[in-house]
């Protein structure tokens, strides 16, 4: 019982004899943070990391934790607190010593462990969200505060937002590094409202050396949550935590009725993330082939590339569904083989939709017809299939409805127009030759589009 104890020790004792009794999430969220500096005359120093600490830990676990002292040692121990007011001391820049406690905090929230620095091909569309996200991760809180990263669906963002939790871990160990979605923090607002916690939750996010915000704009439209992360915003970014949100659109895109939150989201660094270009595309394939450990041949790779160009988790898609050929058939990738299994998600792919008139000149030229001739009412056989060819093209090419469509071709009915369609469309299934033919008339339309 009087055996000597060492300071940490002893509050490790302190918070295992405590811990059935106030539970593993306060204990996490509590008492983990605090620091043991020494043990002197009787009375125990504790660093606590703000004043939200000092009064929730004496508000709620004092006696608990005297006790607790008292019951360890057999003496009369008090506690004494220091308050860290030195910033940098939060963020220590490396802590060999310290337990990264906080870092398994489940309430901070799981990082995905494959979403890191490493695993993240850079290319233009992203190469100055990823060098600020690695700034950020060096120094937080300093000169990137807040940094809001959009773009559109499956460019990265999570992975990103991932990819930095992981750095300011790892580089800061004593940090405590939160990655939320902001669908989890309205639900986890609105349970708290329910059982009248709000003020743990406020503890909680507020305490916070990095939050990231994955989707903020769920956020849009819930007034009290919204509320409530505006203020969270203002504590963290007052005394110069890293905040980081992402977005599937640019702070002027968001609506103007979030203007006291857009507003401090332009405060700080603003970056986008585009649609991959064609050699980024190859890298990202080339590098997930290694760790999927497929062998994909660098044709394929580029068929995939090429036709892949949404997003990257279409282009991951792709390849899993290679893998999973490769694998049950045990013959190895060709371009031929790619495009039959690739067939359907492929053309889901979204191409830019297609004029109109280019359709019409390239048919015209081809089938040496007059563009009036396609609009106009002859039934001569010369004019009727390509008019026909050229519904079709109009069809499969833009997203004009049939009535549309009709109304180009000298305003004729929508039915003549499904009927031009399915006969094209039977015409392809019997006639290789007609189906290269109507092959190479698509592309002569594309690359006269591109021109
Ligand atoms: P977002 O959050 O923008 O919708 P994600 O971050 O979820 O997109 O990314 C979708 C998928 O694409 C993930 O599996 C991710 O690992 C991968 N990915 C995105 N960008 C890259 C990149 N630059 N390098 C490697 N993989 C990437
Ligand atoms: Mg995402």
């Amino acid at each position: 019982m009087e055996k000597v104890l060492e300071p940490k020790e002893l509050w490790t004792q302190v918070i295992e004899k405590i811990r059935p009794d106030i539970g593993d999430e306060n204990v996490d969220l509590w008492l983990k943070p605090v620091e043991v500096l020494k043990l002197d005359n009787n009375v125990l120093w504790l660093k606590v990391p703000n004043r939200f600490y000092l009064d929730g830990i004496k508000d709620r676990y004092l006696k608990k934790i005297l006790a607790a002292l008292s019951a360890l040692t057999g003496l009369d121990i008090a506690l004494d607190y220091e308050v860290s007011k030195d910033l940098k001391n939060v963020l220590p820049k490396t802590d060999p010593i310290a337990q990264p406690s906080s870092q398994l905090d489940f309430s901070l929230g799981e990082l995905n462990p494959r979403y890191t620095f490493s695993s993240f091909v850079v290319g233009a569309s992203n190469r100055f969200a990823h060098a600020t996200a690695e700034a950020i991760s060096r120094t937080p809180g300093t000169q990137y505060n807040p940094f809001f990263i959009y773009g559109g669906v499956g460019l990265g963002k999570t992975h990103l937002m991932h990819a930095l939790g992981h750095a300011m871990r790892s580089q800061h160990a004593r940090s405590r590094v939160l990655y939320t979605t902001a669908e989890q923090f309205v639900n986890e607002y609105v349970s708290a409202i329910q059982h009248n916690k709000v003020d743990d939750f406020r503890a909680k996010y507020r305490s916070l050396d990095c939050l990231l915000i994955d989707d903020v704009q769920f956020l849009i439209g819930k007034d009290r949550s919204e509320q409530e992360f505006f203020h969270t915003f203002n504590s963290l970014h007052g005394v110069r935590k890293q905040i980081v949100v992402t977005s599937d659109r640019s702070p002027k895109e968001m609506s103007p009725s979030e203007h006291r939150l857009i507003n401090r989201f332009e405060w700080g660094v603003v970056a986008d993330i585009r649609p991959p270009d064609l050699e980024t595309r190859i890298a990202i394939l080339r590098k997930k082939a290694i760790a999927e450990q497929i062998d994909v041949p660098d044709d394929v790779v580029l068929f995939v590339a090429s036709s892949v160009k949404s997003n990257i988790r279409a282009l991951e898609g792709s390849l899993i569904r290679l893998k999973a050929y490769s694998s049950m058939t045990g013959s190895s990738l060709t371009v031929d083989t790619a495009k039959e299994i690739l067939k359907d998600s492929l053309s889901h792919e979204v191409s830019p939709p297609i004029n109109m008139d280019t359709i019409m000149k390239v048919v015209a030229q081809r089938f040496q017809v007059e563009i009036r001739e396609l609009k106009g009412h002859s039934r001569a056989t010369s004019v009727v299939l390509p008019r026909q060819v050229a519904m079709f093209l109009a069809c499969t090419m833009t997203d004009l409805p049939y009535t549309e469509v009709g109304r180009h071709f000298g305003g004729k009915d929508h039915t003549t127009v499904i009927h031009a369609k399915k006969k094209v469309q039977r015409l392809l299934e019997q006639d290789l030759v007609f189906l290269e033919r109507v092959n190479s008339l698509r592309s002569e339309i594309k690359a006269v589009e591109n021109e």
